[in-house]
């Protein structure tokens, strides 16, 4: 590891864990009495567990607290979870609600200033300089993706190309024309991306790509891999959600072995999903995350629903911040099949690892005589979907082996035609779950 690559935010990004414990609960317990003071929704909720703020003396008392649900949004939309008046109030986003209402969110002055610098903190950690020319091709809009990408940057001092999401083909000219160095947009967008590419001749050499900041969607080592290959450049990840903050809660360094939370403004804990209980260090569950310096839109044991593990081991970066593994997926898109929980990125991780399969999928979930029925439709190279039955005999052969193997179920799976597959500009949509 090189340790010439500089940290945006040394003193916070490589304290002691001591010094941090006592930040934490200082902050924590500022944020409880925030909330107590002035948002309904915590006032009523501390009450009817019998919590006063003035109770919690230790980080290990936050499992006595509540936890806050997207449910607990929708029900205060769009201002009730505001622990400020509007007028301090500078900036409003929104999260992209799948149904139903929209969850809404502000942010103070202060807020967007700690906003920035959290995005800082991983834009350098992944290698992102003043001398970068960074394309933001996340849609700006009310997600906070691309807002919060493009005032990190700025910080940073790098030049921002704020395109925007769609029209792959004027992203490919402006990325070539402008020598864009490091692209901000989903990995199922990168990848689309790097198809056109293909298709349109333009080789990675053509472009000055160096590195790529994906986030918004769970997405495997495998894909990782796809992208560094044919883009030729480091994929990192990042993470965030709107109802925390955006992107900026944690980021990967170029260790690519994690993803370094912003612990001093952020505490993290990993829940089983079923019981809420808290599970031991390095159990595999819930991410639940409290806000520690949020002013307008504080969060409490905010549940995110993403699956992942933490650890607290010492990265070779130097930052002594704890990491999150790369999301297996939302326990919202967990699919549980025949009894078996089954993640989309368990599958994408087996199909990238088949030869003359492309990265293009999408899972159907059916029931039939009252059985769960789990088909993976995949397109693969035209070598093979033009070629011979015998050869495509043997690919399904051996995806649906491999798939057994792994998920512990049988699965179908069905090839289909290259390029069949709707392609998304924002985040990938492939669980269809035909079942209710
Ligand atoms: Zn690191």
């Amino acid at each position: 590891m090189n340790h010439s690559i500089p940290i945006w935010d040394s003193a916070a990004e490589c304290q002691a864990r001591e010094p941090l414990q006592r930040l934490q609960l200082k902050r924590l317990q500022q944020t409880l009495k925030l909330v107590a003071d002035n948002v309904p929704c915590y006032q009523n909720k501390f009450s009817e567990c019998g919590f006063k703020p003035g109770d919690l003396h230790s980080l290990a008392d936050v499992d006595k607290l509540p936890f806050t649900t997207k449910e607990d949004l929708r029900l205060n939309y769009p201002y009730g979870m505001f622990a400020v008046p509007l007028r301090e109030v500078v900036r409003i986003h929104s999260s992209s609600g799948t149904t139903g209402k929209p969850t809404v969110v502000g942010y103070t002055r202060e807020d967007i200033r700690t906003w920035t610098e959290l995005v800082a903190r991983f834009m350098t950690a992944a290698g992102v300089t003043n001398e970068d020319i960074v394309h933001i091709a996340f849609g700006y809009g009310l997600f906070t993706g691309a807002f919060g990408l493009h005032y990190g940057s700025e910080a940073i001092g790098a030049s921002v190309i704020p395109i925007s999401g769609g029209n792959t083909d004027k992203q490919l000219m402006i990325m070539q024309d402008y020598r864009s160095t490091a692209l901000v947009c989903t990995p199922s967008y990168a990848l689309t991306l790097a198809d056109r590419m293909e298709k349109q001749g333009i080789k990675p050499s053509d472009l000055a790509l160096r590195v790529g900041l994906f986030g918004a969607e769970p997405w495997s080592e495998q894909m990782r891999h796809e992208l560094e290959q044919r883009l030729q450049i480091i994929a990192t990840d990042n993470y965030g959600l709107s109802e925390v903050m955006g992107p900026g809660v944690a980021g990967e360094c170029l260790c690519k072995q994690g993803m370094h939370i912003a612990e001093d403004h952020f505490l993290a804990e990993v829940i089983d999903p079923d019981s809420g209980q808290v599970l031991p260090e390095g159990s595999v569950g819930e991410l639940v995350l409290t806000s520690l310096t949020k002013q307008a839109f504080p969060m409490i044991r905010y549940r995110t629903r993403d699956i992942t593990r933490l650890r607290y081991d010492r990265c070779e970066c130097g930052r002594t911040l704890a990491r999150m593994e790369k999301t297996r997926g939302r326990s919202d898109d967990m699919l549980i099949i025949k009894g078996v929980n089954v993640f989309p990125t368990q599958i994408e991780e087996v199909l990238f690892q088949i030869e003359g399969c492309e990265p293009h999928y999408q899972l159907i979930v059916d029931r039939e005589n009252n059985q769960d029925r789990l088909e993976v439709q995949v397109e693969v190279n035209e070598k093979i979907f033009f070629d011979e039955m015998k050869q495509q005999r043997t690919f399904i052969f051996e995806a649906e082996k491999k798939l057994h193997s792994v998920l512990g179920l049988s699965v179908k799976v069905k090839l289909v035609e290259p390029s069949s597959i709707t392609r998304h500009e924002g985040k990938a949509c492939r669980v269809f779950d035909r079942r209710q």
